[in-house]
């Protein structure tokens, strides 16, 4: 792969593939900007050497065709808050010629969501061509897109020279680093939800003598797989059987696997429950686990103190309730004192991170946890694949 840093870019207009599909709230507000800050250094890079940039990215899953819900517009707006310099957005470039070619050096413009037009999903040739022809040289730095075979990923950078951004090489260098020189134990710590992706990376990266911990929304199948109480809890009634043989499979590749102790359990799903702590033998019919306890949190600190590398993805809890997010909170405070490697993915454990200013503490934080799961399992990314040639 070629890196846009060894380049020469000036006079040149480059057309930037970011990642800025980044989640808002009902009021169309940023709720975390990890994917946007991400792209500073290339755009920087890229405005500071007197290139003229155009920055294109999808977000959401429109069907082709603007809707107001998918826009790029809070994602430009933040953009040139963070930029300090007015980042226009474009809402169709094939009907704006005029004002594409005449962005000066030094200027940036943003395109609309690449998904209002039906060929970037399809990859499709015409498409390609059209986008290629927007600028002189490409750099690909969507680390999370780059999983997609989408035109913009995989097509551009077949038609124009095709660079990878700084952005882009933090993620895959740290990965990378990350599965080479791993100290040990390594402590694999799991959370959120969606056991089936889960799971199938828990089997491939079984670390032999290390520890797998789990908790969040995952912990109750295999807790009810072990035939232990679990009440209203999330439970994947459909994965028991393949979590308990995963909880099987560890003690053979001496990997410990470890579930929680103790539980906060709430009288129902909401920030407002009434909630208290019980045991693992403990989760009352009709009370929902939305936090990892005490216990637990103690326990796990005694590995994490001596865990050689850490790899954290998904919250130990319900985060969005602030009362119970507290495991996650402890379980990050714990990752940042620690020495260990580690990398902590995914949108909520990071914002947690940023929320208690830990950022810093950890060796890499990516927003992308599908493109770093796969990258992890040996899954090839397309877009990566795309730039080798
Ligand atoms: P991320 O979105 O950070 O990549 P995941 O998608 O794996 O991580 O999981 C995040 C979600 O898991 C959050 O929305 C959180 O509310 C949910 N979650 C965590 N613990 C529980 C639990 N005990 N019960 C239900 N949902 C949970
Ligand atoms: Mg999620």
């Amino acid at each position: 792969m070629q890196r846009i840093e060894n380049s020469q870019v000036k006079d040149k207009k480059v057309l930037v593939r970011t990642d800025f599909d980044v989640p808002l709230d009902a009021n169309g507000k940023i709720l975390n900007d990890t994917k946007i800050r991400a792209a500073l250094s290339t755009l920087e890079l890229l405005l500071g050497r007197g290139a003229a940039v155009i920055v294109a990215s999808h977000t959401g899953t429109p069907e082709a065709g603007a809707q107001h819900r998918f826009s790029l517009a809070p994602a430009a707006a933040h953009l040139q808050e963070l930029l300090g310099r007015s980042v226009e957005l474009i809402a169709d470039p094939f009907k704006s010629k005029d004002k594409i070619n005449g962005i000066q050096n030094g200027q940036i413009v943003m395109l609309e969501n690449l998904l209002f037009h039906k060929g970037e999903e399809k990859n499709d040739k015409d498409f390609v061509k059209k986008l290629s022809e927007l600028a002189d040289l490409y750099v690909n730095d969507a680390f999370g897109a780059s999983r997609f075979s989408y035109a913009s990923i995989v097509g551009v950078p077949a038609l124009i020279p095709a660079f990878a951004g700084m952005a882009l090489n933090k993620e895959i260098d740290s990965v990378q680093s990350f599965l080479s020189g791993q100290a040990k134990p390594v402590v694999l710590v799991l959370g959120g939800i969606g056991l089936e992706k889960k799971l199938k990376f828990i089997k491939k990266l079984m670390p032999s003598k290390g520890t797998v911990l789990i908790g969040g929304g995952l912990s109750y199948t295999f807790l009810k797989g072990r035939a232990l109480p679990v009440g209203n809890s999330l439970v994947e009634a459909s994965l028991e059987v393949e979590a308990f043989q995963t909880i099987e499979k560890a003690e053979l590749a001496e990997t410990e696997f470890i579930l929680p102790i103790d539980h906060v359990v709430a009288d129902e799903f909401s920030k407002n429950a009434k909630s208290k702590i019980v045991g693992h033998n403990g989760i009352p019919d009709h009370w929902t686990a939305l936090d990892i306890g005490p216990k637990t949190i103690a326990k796990y600190e005694k590995i994490l103190k001596n865990a050689g590398s850490i790899f954290w993805h998904g919250p130990m809890g319900v985060v969005e309730f602030p009362r119970f997010a507290r495991g996650t909170e402890e379980i990050a405070k714990i990752i940042g004192r620690s020495k260990a490697r580690s990398i902590v993915t995914g949108e909520d454990c990071v914002s947690v991170l940023q929320h208690l200013e830990l950022v810093d503490k950890v060796s890499h934080t990516s927003a992308s946890s599908a493109a770093v799961l796969d990258m992890m399992q040996g899954i090839p990314l397309p877009g990566v694949l795309a730039l080798g040639k």
